[in-house]
């Protein structure tokens, strides 16, 4: 067996001293991710590889030396998935940062993990193009990360999440072994559906280094609707009907009356709420010209139809950017109040009403505020929890929050998570949701891929 100085030794050799990180003072900075509640270790290295042969050298090398290894993106995630734990290898992306290819012709890109997601839009757009997933962190969370997760974002209730826009993926298994899944045609149902099988792995089944995502025609400058409520019952009903109607907008978001308090404060403007209003639903369509007016038209009706005491669209980009910029202001306001803990169930959308009254009363038990923003369009909800990040008596009552809302998720028909994934948070609510025979079929797929329990150990759920 290889000591730790063997495997030390053997990496730097081969990528070099400056991509093998030892330095504590260097490492701690990847220890952990954006949620306060995960656990996590110490890393024997960091290490940055800079291609797909690297990286198979890295996973080799660790098998061998029995080293588990965290892929890594840009640390942004919400469940402590990219976690360390001690003595592992946390293995980080960014180094693998390059667009290979955008093919107008076939509506697709050929990107390696660690390309950043705003990027790839930019680059895309150049050509017309849309890449669809975008998640409020887009302007420094990876591709890799996003596949990963399964992420979604602000535009899920039109075009989907990551999912719905991948067509293939490369991957470095556990022996080191180089996966090609997919295809680069719209489409192709040869064998099991692998691709889909890593979407949403959170690094535990391989690391992936290339994509080929598939791209949609630029949409139409937005037109944006804005609606207050003075319930959140009614604010949900509309929800419904808009769902029900099958209007289908580019965005549909909801923000509760803290929410609503904390961004006017941030931002130091009027959202047009109106004091007390208890529910703001911000919507827009991205159809272009008379389409577009029409669908905002069909909201406005049902909003006033369903209680709205205000209603106002505009087809003016900078107000509407400007309206945007509040929805996505909303957990830098939220810091304004303290340490903030968000959590990401999702429940069916007739329930939205249901759950941000069930956080209100959450909240109101254990003594702490909950803010509930969320993608209205389809039903996934952040709850996010606002306390001391200084007192352990506060961190505990925030964590009874944190478990109570996804109680009260899965009560309302819901899911723990609908898009930050299940991570070194929510194992045990991972079993709850699936049940045992769920978790067999896991255990099963994890041993068959990866039987030394390489990737990420002990996170999503334990063998
Ligand atoms: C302010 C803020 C807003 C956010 N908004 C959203 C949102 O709207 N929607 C949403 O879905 N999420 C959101 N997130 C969560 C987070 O940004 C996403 O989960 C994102 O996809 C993580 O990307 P990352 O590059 O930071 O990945 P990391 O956090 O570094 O890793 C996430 C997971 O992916 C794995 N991983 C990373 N790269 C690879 C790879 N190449 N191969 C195999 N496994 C890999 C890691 O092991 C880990 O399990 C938000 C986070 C913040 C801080």
């Amino acid at each position: 067996m290889r000591t730790h100085n063997d495997l030390l030794t053997e990496l730097s050799a081969a990528l070099g001293k400056d991509a093998v990180l030892v330095d504590p003072d260097v490492t701690d900075g990847y220890r952990r991710d954006m949620m306060p509640l995960a656990p996590y270790g110490s890393p024997l290295a960091v290490v940055l590889p800079a291609d797909t042969a690297e990286v198979q050298i890295v996973v080799r090398a660790c098998a061998a030396a029995g080293v588990p290894i965290v892929p890594r993106g840009a640390g942004s995630g919400l469940s402590g998935a990219a976690n360390a734990i001690d003595g592992c290898v946390v293995l980080v992306t960014t180094r693998l940062n390059e667009i290979v290819e955008v093919d107008p012709e076939n509506r697709l890109a050929v990107v390696q993990p660690g390309v950043v997601n705003l990027e790839l839009r930019g680059a895309v757009e150049k050509h017309g193009l849309f890449y669809p997933p975008d998640p409020s962190s887009y302007d420094w969370c990876t591709i890799g990360g996003n596949l990963s997760t399964n992420a979604g974002g602000l535009c899920c209730v039109k075009y989907g999440v990551t999912t719905d826009s991948v067509l293939g993926l490369e991957v470095v298994l556990a022996d080191g072994e180089l996966l090609r899944t997919g295809r680069r045609t719209v489409k192709g149902v040869a064998g099991y559906d692998l691709t889909k099988l890593f979407v949403g792995s959170e690094g535990t089944l391989g690391v992936i280094t290339q994509a080929t995502l598939a791209l949609r025609p630029l949409p139409q400058a937005p037109g944006t609707m804005v609606a207050a409520f003075p319930s959140v019952a009614a604010a949900g009903a509309a929800v419904s009907r808009i769902v029900r109607e099958g209007i289908v907008p580019s965005l549909m978001e909801i923000m509760d009356t803290t929410t609503i308090e904390a961004v006017e404060a941030y931002l130091k403007t009027e959202l047009g709420a109106g004091r007390g209003s208890a529910a703001l639903l911000l919507c827009q369509s991205d159809s272009g010209g008379e389409q577009a007016r029409r669908e905002l038209t069909a909201i406005e009706q049902v909003c006033q139809d369903t209680g709205a005491e205000l209603v106002h669209s505009t087809f003016d980009p900078a107000e509407g950017q400007l309206l945007l910029a509040a929805r996505r202001s909303v957990l830098y306001a939220l810091e304004e109040y303290g340490t903030w803990m968000t959590d990401d169930v999702c429940v069916p959308r007739t329930r939205i009403g249901d759950l941000i009254a069930g956080c209100e009363r959450i909240g109101a038990e254990v003594g702490l505020k909950v803010a509930v923003v969320g993608h209205a369009g389809d039903g996934n909800m952040h709850p996010t929890i606002i306390y001391d990040g200084t007192s352990e008596a506060e961190l505990a009552k925030a964590y009874q929050a944190f478990n109570d809302i996804l109680a009260l998720g899965l009560s309302l028909g819901g899911t723990v998570t609908g898009e930050h994934g299940v991570g070194r948070i929510k194992q045990e609510w991972l079993e709850r949701e699936i049940g045992p025979v769920g978790m067999r079929v896991h255990r099963s797929i994890k041993a068959a891929l990866d039987p030394g329990n390489l990737f990420n150990p002990g996170s999503m759920f334990a063998m």
